[in-house]
């Protein structure tokens, strides 16, 4: 009896047939498990999470590392599955501690904010006290 190639998926990163029962389906395709591996460092991202950047997979660790962008208010990488606000080239972790007013430190979290470079405010009032 002959199989149909329509029983079997097609390998996105080899385009080889899968004919090994553990598989990976990622980003809608399907993937030999060691196949599916982070752009950066290799290592194979079944059962892992990862970020897709650019259209590559990359994982987590390597993700911070590499591609993270880092809080303006702590200059700690932001994790790809952390809350964050990002405001034209800046981000902050979306925490009371990180995004808040430069002048009085009131959370902005869902708040109405005044963006300066890098600093943000909660009124004319703090702003004007800090920039002049
Ligand atoms: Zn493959
Ligand atoms: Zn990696
Ligand atoms: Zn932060
Ligand atoms: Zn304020």
């Amino acid at each position: 009896r002959h199989y149909g190639e329509s029983e079997l998926s097609r390998c996105a990163g080899c385009d080889e047939l899968i004919f090994s029962k553990k598989y990976t389906k990622a980003e809608d395709q399907f993937w030999h498990l060691k196949h599916f591996c982070c752009f950066e460092c290799d290592c194979v991202l079944a059962d892992s999470s990862y970020v897709m950047e650019n259209s590559k997979p990359v994982c987590v660790p390597c993700y911070t590392k590499k591609y993270a962008q880092c809080c303006q208010a702590c200059q700690n990488a932001i994790a790809p599955d952390a809350q964050h606000v990002s405001f034209g080239n800046f981000s902050w972790h979306a925490s009371p501690s990180c995004f808040r007013c430069s002048g009085c430190g009131c959370s902005l979290c869902g708040e109405r904010f005044l963006p300066h470079q890098t600093m943000l405010f909660c009124s004319v009032t703090c702003k004007k006290s800090l920039v002049s």
